[in-house]
């Protein structure tokens, strides 16, 4: 079913400060694209101006009586309001509009619930929803059950919602227990990553910025991108192969947003950890964008919100096909950075869309990881033993294999990590 969705926006102006109406307009821009994102056609967008919010409907008996001809006018299915509304607020709308009503939150999750394709991610998207949903439950479960399918109506799903409060609180311990267990799960991945000798590059950046088609063109992944956003609201990781043909892990994080709802901030966090372990950080921003400075500030506290400050970072300044004069990174940086101690290891000016400058930020990820020198080496593997092998194959070059009874002998090209690692197994250094 296609949804045509009504966007509100409320702007309050008790608390006016000079670009606040330029605020609510962005926000409103990013609600629009994170409604498209989710599916839906969106008919129409404006921003209510009110001293405060109404405490019974948000915008006031006056514009709910609009938005009732403005459905009707565009046939609409949802209205989507770009705040928290509060039980009252929701049921009310729903009552006097007769329309599926969800607000920015509800959108958000709705997306993490479509996008999250690990056991983590929907684990915590359903945490989430269903914390979302408890306050909403008390006496008024009717109200909450969602008609018909769309936007707001995946996830727990609707039978949940009318059961009472005692079986929610159920569901989420045992969420909560599957997430230790899955966590844990993630932990022995890692160590086994880990364990192979390679550097790991996170991708972080605003939603929107460009970095999964980065992603794809860095590494030729086959990756959910178009205008979807939160395409990978679980990290996914590819080889990426630098100049130097030394081979690094690259990471695909879900991107920021703005006013990210307190209620989804853990599941986003959660997001992040390949990020803290990451040893250097693409961030990637859309230069093109008005509020370039905002989201590059916001991204760079976030970072040290989650003790990835002093991660080497280079400044990948997305877009610049759509800037005249946009492959100047230097002025590009001067522009958009506001904090001058905030200064990456680099700046690099690319078109993830046009492959414009990705050679450049390849060489520049090749200049700020640790060296990881690789000489041509000769080992003595046991033939039995399949792992040194696979790992030579994996992440070196292997040149020539030759068996020699009971022993393989491998001529390779190998990064000094991978050499320590199999040093029981050197016979040769040229
Ligand atoms: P993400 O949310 O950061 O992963 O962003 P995406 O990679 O999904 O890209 C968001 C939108 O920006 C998509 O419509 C892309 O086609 C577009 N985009 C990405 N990189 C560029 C670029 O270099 N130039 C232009 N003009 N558009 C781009
Ligand atoms: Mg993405």
């Amino acid at each position: 079913m296609r949804e045509v969705a009504l966007l509100v926006g409320l702007e309050t102006t008790a608390s006016r400060r000079p670009h606040s109406l330029t605020q609510s307009q962005e926000s409103l821009e990013e609600l629009a694209a994170l409604a498209v994102s989710a599916g839906a056609e969106v008919a129409e967008s404006q921003i209510q101006s009110r001293p405060r919010p109404d405490a019974a409907t948000l915008v006031g008996s006056g514009k709910v009586e609009e938005l009732k001809s403005k459905i009707h006018f565009h046939d609409a299915t949802v209205v989507i309001f770009d705040r928290e509304l509060t039980p009252t607020q929701q049921r009310n709308l729903e009552r006097e509009l007769e329309i599926k009503i969800l607000d920015r939150t509800q959108l958000i999750l709705d997306i993490f619930a479509r996008r999250a394709r690990t056991r983590e991610g929907q684990l915590q998207v359903e945490l989430a929803q269903l914390n979302y949903l408890l306050p909403r439950l008390t006496g008024h479960g009717a109200a909450m059950s969602r008609l018909g399918g769309g936007i707001g109506t995946r996830g727990p799903g609707e039978t949940k919602l009318e059961t009472d409060r005692r079986r929610i609180h159920q569901r989420i311990h045992a969420i909560e227990a599957s997430l230790e267990r899955v966590r844990g799960g993630r932990a022995t991945q890692r160590q086994q990553r880990q364990a192979v000798p390679l550097a790991t590059v996170a991708l972080v950046g605003y939603t929107n910025a460009g970095k999964s088609t980065l992603f794809n063109r860095l590494t030729g992944a086959q990756v959910l991108t178009a205008s979807k956003m939160f395409a990978t609201l679980d990290p996914t990781v590819r080889h990426m192969t630098l100049p130097s043909r030394r081979r690094v892990l690259l990471s695909d994080t879900v991107g920021f947003i703005r006013n990210l709802p307190t209620t989804l901030v853990k599941a986003f966090r959660a997001t992040l950890e390949e990020v803290t372990e990451a040893e250097l950080l693409l961030h990637v921003v859309d230069a093109s964008s008005p509020a370039a400075t905002e989201h590059t500030t916001h991204v760079l506290e976030t970072l040290s919100e989650i003790g990835a400050a002093h991660t080497p970072q280079i400044l990948v300044l997305n877009k610049a096909d759509l800037i005249p004069g946009g492959m100047d990174a230097a002025a590009l940086a001067r522009r958009i950075l506001s904090d001058p101690e905030h200064q990456p290891a680099g700046a690099v000016a690319v078109s993830a869309l046009s492959g414009e400058g990705l050679d450049k930020l390849s060489s520049k990820i090749d200049e700020t990881l640790p060296v990881d020198p690789v000489s041509a080496c000769m080992f003595r593997i046991p033939a039995a033993e399949g792992a040194p092998l696979h790992l030579l194959h994996e992440y070196g070059r292997v040149i020539s294999t030759q068996y020699n009874g009971d022993f393989c002998e491998v001529e390779a090209e190998t990064p000094e990590s991978l050499r320590r690692r199999l040093a029981k197994y050197l016979v040769s250094v040229s």
